[in-house]
């Protein structure tokens, strides 16, 4: 069956979401599961982690997937923020896994103040120590391609796949892939010819399997631009043309798309979710 979702909040109750996405139709999302720009300060209680696990079961909402806080940083060389960010990351893995969601979603990190083959050594060894230390979890991290602005990590694909050949399994984690910031990292995906080169780098390097999630978002910034911006389907640079070839790509027949595309209200979700719909050529849920 084709996966559509969205991001959604988790205003008022983490539950909630489940009940936004029902509404605009969504039969996956994905949430941040704590506010984004903070360190961690409170738990969820059984009670709302209950709520939630009985609501995704009623609406069949599935794949569930959490995207990990800005503020941690797995590639950073400052001793103290590396051991926080790692050590919050595994109560959050944790937490995801009560939920009972199936995917938890990271960015690589930046390696500010310090160069690309360190950071990606940085994230290799956080990684390492977060997997085995939260092997008996049913909750699989997918790494995220990036825009590559700064210093940020993840924005080749040859850096997704230093850190995935580094595993003891690399078979433990997945791949989440951007098309806004594969664009923004200079790969032309607004047409088929770039789009197959695209693919057959993720083929060669990493592996189409292990792509579970499509983060489906168009951008008005310029290709290679590294800047990490996202609007409506259909309206930027990616446009109507790249985006309805990667949606119907046979090899993305297995992935979950969730839009990230920016909304003041529902009216914004529902519009972009409408064209997608439309570009899906046997769209028939
Ligand atoms: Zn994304």
């Amino acid at each position: 069956m084709f996966k559509l979702g969205c991001h959604v909040s988790i205003a008022g109750k983490i539950y909630y979401s489940l009940d936004r996405a029902e509404r605009i139709g969504c039969n996956t999302m994905q949430i941040f599961a704590r506010n984004p720009r903070q360190i961690r300060k409170i738990q969820l209680s059984d009670e709302d982690i209950s709520i939630f696990k009985e609501k995704a079961e009623k609406t069949g909402i599935s794949p569930i997937v959490v995207h990990i806080p800005y503020t941690l940083n797995l590639a950073t060389s400052r001793e103290r923020f590396y051991d926080i960010s790692v050590r919050e990351f595994i109560l959050d893995l944790i937490e995801a896994d009560k939920l009972g969601v199936d995917y938890l979603v990271t960015h690589l990190g930046s390696y500010k103040g310090s160069t690309e083959s360190v950071g990606l050594l940085q994230f290799s060894k956080a990684l390492k120590m977060i997997l085995s230390e939260t092997k008996e979890l049913g909750v699989k991290i997918l790494l995220e391609n990036s825009a590559g602005s700064g210093q940020w990590l993840g924005s080749k694909f040859y850096q997704l796949a230093s850190v995935i050949n580094s595993l003891p399994d690399p078979q433990q984690v997945g791949v989440c892939l951007d098309t806004a910031h594969l664009w923004a990292a200079g790969y032309d995906i607004s047409t088929k010819e770039g789009i197959d080169q695209m693919m057959s780098e993720v083929e060669t390097g990493l592996g189409l399997k292990r792509i579970a999630v499509v983060h489906f978002n168009d951008t008005q910034e310029d290709l290679g631009s590294r800047r990490d911006c996202h609007c409506d389907i259909g309206k930027g640079k990616i446009g109507v043309t790249g985006l309805s070839y990667i949606l119907n790509h046979q090899s993305l027949r297995h992935a979950a798309f969730i839009l990230e595309t920016p909304k003041k209200s529902q009216d914004d979700d529902d519009r972009n979710l409408k064209t997608v719909k439309k570009m899906y050529t046997s769209y028939n849920v």
